[in-house]
């Protein structure tokens, strides 16, 4: 009899968990998580644009057209967790277009530069897609080149690698323009390879560049947490 007892109070401690558990996650439970991203400042950078495609691989869209979706989808996953985002493009043009460095060669990379260092972002982030003479490489691998953007990248590779199940490439350190003339710590992200006919199709996909998004949420979130 006392048998019983004790399994039916575990039946109903059991219940109960999984009430407050549903209840938690309807109530938005996992909000308190993205606690760190509250209030900081992230450059997103989406890379190319306006008549400069990148890397036109072998699916039906452009390494420019999917790190914009890609940035389009992050910015307001940010901004729901209370971060401020700015932008260096926000459509299919040319950050250069309009401003003192449209002349100038290298002048796209030094308006994103220019837009960032401006900005007092606490975190720049470059987003592109890869590309290899090989189709069967594939991967994804994050980029830094300052001591202060080591953390990031970390963070950054480590949360697409788990969450989309890619080949990890690793963290590399390559001397980019974007990442050695900005004053906060920035990564440059190659999400994918555009040669490669698997990714070139996902990437394509909305669903894909939301599960991308929601992996780079995590990792941001991640760095600011640590720090
Ligand atoms: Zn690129």
């Amino acid at each position: 009899m006392r048998k019983t007892v004790v399994l039916y109070s575990n039946l109903w401690a059991t219940v109960f968990m999984m009430a407050m558990f549903v209840l938690s996650s309807l109530t938005g439970g996992a909000r308190p998580g993205l606690q760190p991203l509250k209030g900081k400042v992230i450059v997103l950078d989406p890379g190319h644009g306006g008549g400069d495609p990148g890397t036109v691989g072998v699916g039906t869209t452009t390494e420019a057209e999917n790190v914009l979706a890609i940035a389009w989808e992050l910015k307001g996953m940010l901004e729901k967790a209370g971060a401020e985002v700015i932008m260096t493009r926000q459509s299919d043009s040319n950050p250069a277009w309009g401003t003192v460095y449209a002349a100038q060669e290298n002048g796209q990379l030094a308006s994103r530069v220019a837009v960032a260092n401006r900005s007092q972002g606490q975190v720049f982030i470059s987003l592109h897609n890869d590309w290899h003479d090989d189709r069967s490489v594939q991967g994804t691998s994050v980029h830094f080149y300052k001591s202060q953007d080591l953390a990031l990248a970390e963070s950054l590779q480590r949360a697409l690698v788990s969450r989309l199940h890619t080949v990890d490439l690793g963290v590399q350190r390559s001397n980019f323009y974007v990442l050695r003339n900005t004053t906060m710590p920035a990564v440059l992200v190659e999400i994918g390879f555009l040669s490669n006919p698997q990714e070139a199709a996902r990437l394509s996909q909305p669903t894909y560049r939301l599960e991308v998004a929601r992996a780079l949420l995590m990792g941001i979130n991640e760095y600011f947490a640590q720090l």
